[in-house]
């Protein structure tokens, strides 16, 4: 999630969509070190594993405030004598212990927001440290979230908090202290969250106990196994709940839950009814849900929506589409394969996320409908591709660097043309080729079974080893030009007498044998391009379509000056 209320807006207005990855007048300043997430990190820090996270919140809803102790347990890859976590600098520590020990004032310090601890001796490499930080104040608002980041302080419409936090941009930071890159996720949280009598906190994992305190207040212990660092998250609001055991084709059953606002019921039933024939479509076609021993949950929300893994927040409404389901909730819930299961661990790569995560409405589509609702789906993300930047750049990137046009990066390409370039993936190398490849980024194996994997990390040079291992060909020209170049590959045209050649254009000087397939008076061909090149006898006046099922994703010229039309145009369809 992030970009994809371009999508919505995009029937009004194509050139008001870049607009939304700017910084929403309003929001409360933020510090440099916080907004980023991921990036390079300093080697101590990048040598840190996050074994476990103790973490114990009270929420006062009234005061906008929240009182925190985090005990973070972690592994030493390096030795170290001082440790580096991060910490939005809106908090106020009051105290640090290490191992048990009270450490003195003055040997910890949070310059904007980098939260350095002095450790009282050194840790040799291989050790494990035990810091436990006591904070609190009044965390980072998001005014847009989740297209910015922080706490959310709404109402219901009878007027009960309704709380929710997001920090897939700036990162969990925001709200505890922890390591804000994508491989600082936790193997394990507990966490413990004080509430007002009469709401609910609904997060990540399994509900291990509520406690009532005598003064009504409710502290509610869930515990996650593996969620990244932006997925430990909350939603709070008087929920009430739906719930139901989903039979995998796998043999095991999966819990799942819906909490929804009260009032909402009829139209939660029905958003509830997707679920089960959503499972089955992900289980089918790619592989067990991830989480099944946790549980699959969904949370109604105040803002739009995020992938928080075993909690996915949803906030669209119980809006209606053409396609027969809700698009914001399929997209989310794929993330937890695409994003939670698989986990990029460089930003740089998050296509792999985004990319997957959007290609599966429109496959969803072609599992409910056939190939016509599968080719309208992909026609309207075709529309919203950009080019500006290549979807993959080769660094180590923040989620900003990435996410954002106006730092250099593909923003929303990692998701309309990512979904492309698995789309014209899947036509290149067949079905059977593409979803085990697909199974095995998402399970590190070719055969994943519930007990057999874990959440793992993956690459886009690993994906390329991966359709290189699966195929037994070498693809790298494939990818060169539609991850790692910006332009569209161009096919060239000429006709000479009765033959027709075609010839592939990229904007990196080598062969792109990218076969294509030509409709001759309705007779397909399927040129093979060899070196990039092809032909084909056309007798004068037959009827020529090239690509007519739309398999490939290349240069229109049509398309780009109908973008540059809108762009001039804004307000006009
Ligand atoms: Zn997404």
């Amino acid at each position: 999630m992030r970009l994809r209320l371009t999508l919505l807006l995009a029937s009004t207005s194509l050139a008001a969509a870049p607009a939304l990855a700017q910084v929403p007048p309003g929001e409360p300043p933020i510090t440099a070190q916080t907004k980023i997430s991921g990036g390079v990190r300093p080697p101590e820090q990048a040598g840190l594993r996050l074994e476990h996270v103790d973490l114990t919140l009270a929420i006062d809803p009234a005061k906008q405030s929240i009182q925190g102790s985090a005990t973070l347990t972690l592994a030493t890859a390096n030795p170290i004598d001082r440790l580096l976590l991060d910490l939005a600098d809106t908090f106020t520590i009051s105290g640090v212990t290490i191992d048990g020990k009270p450490l003195a004032q003055g040997s910890w310090s949070n310059p904007d927001g980098r939260l350095t601890i002095r450790l009282p001796h050194t840790y040799p490499a291989g050790s494990t440290v035990t810091a436990r930080i006591d904070y609190g104040g009044t965390p980072h608002v998001a005014v847009r979230a989740p297209w910015d980041d922080g706490f959310v302080w709404s109402k219901t419409p009878s007027g009960a908090p309704w709380i929710a936090t997001t920090s897939e941009g700036y990162g969990c930071d925001l709200y505890w202290p922890c390591l804000d890159f994508p491989e600082g996720e936790p193997r394990l949280v507990d966490l413990r969250v004080t509430v007002p009598e009469g709401l609910t906190v609904v997060a990540g994992g399994v509900l291990v106990d509520t406690d009532t305190l005598a003064d009504g207040r409710t502290t509610w212990h869930w515990r996650q196994k593996s969620p990244n660092p932006y997925s430990v998250a909350l939603s709070i609001g008087p929920y009430a709940r739906l719930e139901g055991t989903y039979a995998s084709r796998y043999g095991n059953k999966i819990p799942m839950y819906l909490w929804y606002l009260p009032k909402k019921k009829a139209q939660a039933q029905g958003l509830f009814a997707e679920f089960a024939p959503t499972l089955d479509f992900f289980e089918t076609l790619i592989g067990p849900y991830p989480f099944g021993d946790e549980k699959m949950g969904v949370v109604e929300t105040p803002h739009m929506g995020m992938e928080h893994q075993t909690a996915n927040a949803y906030g669209n409404d119980y809006a209606k589409a053409p396609e027969g389901f809700d698009w914001l909730f399929q997209h989310e819930f794929s993330h937890e394969w695409f994003g939670n299961q698989l986990t990029a661990a460089n930003w740089d790569d998050y296509w792999l996320h985004e990319g997957y995560g959007e290609y599966m409405q429109p496959l969803y589509g072609r599992w409910r409908e056939g190939e016509a609702r599968y080719a309208v789906m992909m026609e309207e993300l075709r529309r919203r591709i950009q080019n500006r930047a290549p979807i993959v750049s080769g660094k180590v990137r923040t989620e900003e660097e990435v996410y954002e046009d106006s730092q250099g990066g593909a923003g929303q390409d990692i998701y309309y043309k990512g979904a492309w370039v698995l789309h014209t993936l899947r036509n290149l190398i067949g079905d059977k080729a593409f979803f085990d490849v697909t199974r095995r980024i998402v399970y590190g194996r070719p055969d994943p079974r519930p007990g057999n994997f874990a959440p793992r990390f993956g690459s886009t040079k690993e994906f390329i080893q991966i359709v290189r291992d699966v195929t037994g060909a070498d693809y790298q020209w494939f990818f060169d030009v539609y991850l790692y170049s910006a332009a569209l590959p161009e096919l060239i045209e000429t006709r000479d007498g009765d033959t027709l050649a075609l010839e592939w254009k990229t904007p990196v000087g080598q062969p792109f044998p990218l076969p294509v397939e030509v409709s001759v008076d309705g007779a397909v061909t399927r040129l093979p391009m060899t070196g990039g090149r092809g032909s084909i006898t056309v007798p004068a006046g037959a009827h020529v379509v090239i690509d007519p099922m739309a398999r490939i994703l290349r240069r229109s010229i049509a398309l780009e000056q109908a973008q540059a039309w809108r762009a001039a145009h804004p307000g006009r369809q």
